[in-house]
């Protein structure tokens, strides 16, 4: 603690303000900063031998600060030096380090070549480290899967310190750390992606619907065809409350943003809008053509003028206070239901936003089992709960979670069911949380099979042969089964 940086490094990517401001939130016995992979791999043995834990952090972008907090004494790895991203546009692949952010990763493919891209989410500002180990849902994501279904291989720094690749690590290992979650089977030093392709011109719009404008309606119609769309189109729906324009705060409706990317010119989006989605009525003048990476800046909201070079800036994205839950949905929501959902939200004093993304596609034809992520043929589209506010203090934080809490719970039976389904990358410790939090195999099912249903058994067994122990774990992380 004695080092002149230690404070700023600890606050420099922490994003979820929770854990930044409040000051019974565990601090680190000590940070590394590993330049080189025998840094990861020493570090990893004097924990274990002085008895403590070890967060690995990337991004910082976990929704429950789980790579920079601990109950009991700890280090944190954090791997924003090791953030080499090395293109190889020939083969078709890229090497990227732990530590480095998807923008970093977009930027350096696009520097490269104009015809290829990678499916990863849209904030730039995550690092791979945790979210490729979580799956990574994105905009490319009907066309060609989630980052973990573009993993060709790996360096992990296991539980005894050894450096492992796809090879030495074998089969069901390299199947559990794309999508199984990060923390739970080592320290990822670098991965191995395969790039995609993607047209030198993509065109994007947004779209606007309130309720007076018809919104019920042109959503009904959108879960009616989001996930059918040629895969090359991606629309996500951002549903939030919205005061009413030149009106009063409590005059206030429902804005629905449709966001989309498609991958290809504006004069082929046209049609196919007209002949599988005429209720959005998108016209010439709501569309862009730009190139991919620009597109990828417009999903982030980046000022239209911005030079990619903002995607290398790692501390861009402006932090709030939040609490974020996760769902799929397997069904049509009915309008009579929808107008509930909407009376519901209007009524409250605070709201989260929704997002709403499409599946389909590829997402469709990956196999429930091919990797950890779970969410594949039969659901139409996951949800994002994304609570935010700004005021500091406990009684802000309790009033703001428990909205969303509640509006979860109101939501259970327009979803997936049997078991609930949620996305690990969206971090929930409520989950289970009636369980009480452990880590012990049969209490960890229940939040264990929401984020990965059958996989979960097989994640908790392959835990078993790596870290039998347990010495890689937190709140959440895959227990071992010993067999
Ligand atoms: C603003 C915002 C927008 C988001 N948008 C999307 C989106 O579009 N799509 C999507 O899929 N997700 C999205 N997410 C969720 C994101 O994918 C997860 O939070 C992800 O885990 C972040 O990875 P990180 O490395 O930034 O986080 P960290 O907090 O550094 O790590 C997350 C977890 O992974 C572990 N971990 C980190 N690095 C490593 C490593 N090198 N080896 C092993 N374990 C590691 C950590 O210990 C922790 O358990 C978003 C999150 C935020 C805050």
């Amino acid at each position: 603690m004695k080092n002149s940086s230690y404070s700023s490094i600890l606050k420099s990517s922490i994003q979820n303000l929770r854990f930044l401001t409040s000051t019974t939130t565990p601090k680190p016995q000590y940070i590394i900063t590993p330049l080189h992979e025998s840094h990861i791999q020493a570090a990893v043995i004097c924990s274990k031998i002085h008895g403590l834990q070890i967060r690995v952090r990337s991004g910082g972008h976990d929704y429950e600060g789980l790579s920079y907090t601990s109950d009991t004494p700890f280090v944190i790895i954090d791997m924003f030096n090791l953030r080499q991203v090395s293109i190889d546009v020939k083969d078709e692949t890229g090497w990227v380090q732990g530590g480095a952010t998807v923008g970093e990763v977009y930027y350096h493919i696009a520097e490269k070549s104009s015809m290829l891209g990678f499916p990863a989410g849209i904030c730039p500002t995550m690092g791979v480290g945790g979210h490729f180990s979580g799956g990574g849902i994105g905009s490319l994501m009907r066309k060609y899967g989630i980052s973990a279904d573009n993993i060709e291989d790996a360096y992990l720094i296991d539980v005894n310190g050894t450096l492992l690749n796809r090879e030495s690590m074998g089969k069901d290992l390299f199947w559990a750390i794309r999508g199984g979650g990060g923390a739970s089977f080592g320290v990822i030093f670098s991965w191995k992606i395969k790039l995609v392709h993607v047209p030198s011109t993509v065109t994007i719009f947004t779209v606007s619907k309130t309720l007076e404008q018809g919104a019920t309606d042109v959503l009904s119609n959108w879960q009616l065809v989001a996930d059918k769309l040629d895969p090359r189109l991606f629309i996500r729906a951002v549903i939030q409350v919205q005061t009413v324009d030149g009106t009063t705060a409590n005059n206030k409706t429902i804005q629905v943003l449709f966001q989309s990317l498609f991958l290809g010119t504006n004069s082929e989006l046209l049609p196919l809008m007209k002949m599988s989605f005429p209720q959005l009525g998108v016209v010439a003048k709501d569309c862009t053509e730009t190139s991919w990476i620009k597109s990828a800046m417009y999903l982030n909201n980046f000022p239209v003028d911005s030079p990619t070079t903002a995607l290398l800036n790692r501390s861009l994205q402006s932090k709030n206070f939040f609490k974020g839950k996760s769902d799929f949905v397997r069904k049509p929501i009915k309008d009579f239901q929808l107008e509930k959902i909407w009376k519901l939200l209007l009524q409250e004093d605070q709201t989260p936003v929704l997002i709403w993304e499409p599946l389909g596609g590829r997402m469709s034809e990956i196999s429930e089992s091919a990797t950890p992520f779970p969410h594949r043929f039969g659901n139409l589209y996951n949800i994002q709960y994304y609570m935010w506010w700004q005021e500091e203090g406990l009684s802000a934080a309790v009033k703001h979670v428990g909205s969303v809490q509640r509006f979860y719970k109101y939501m259970r039976p327009y979803v997936s069911s049997s078991p609930r389904g949620a996305y690990v990358n969206y971090k929930d410790l409520d989950l289970g949380q009636n369980e009480g939090l452990s880590t012990s195999y049969s209490k960890a099912r229940v939040w264990g099979e929401m984020y990965f249903k059958n996989n979960f058994a097989r994640l908790a067994m392959v835990k078993g042969k790596v870290d039998p122990g347990n010495f890689f774990s937190n709140k959440q992380s895959i227990p071992p089964l010993l067999v």
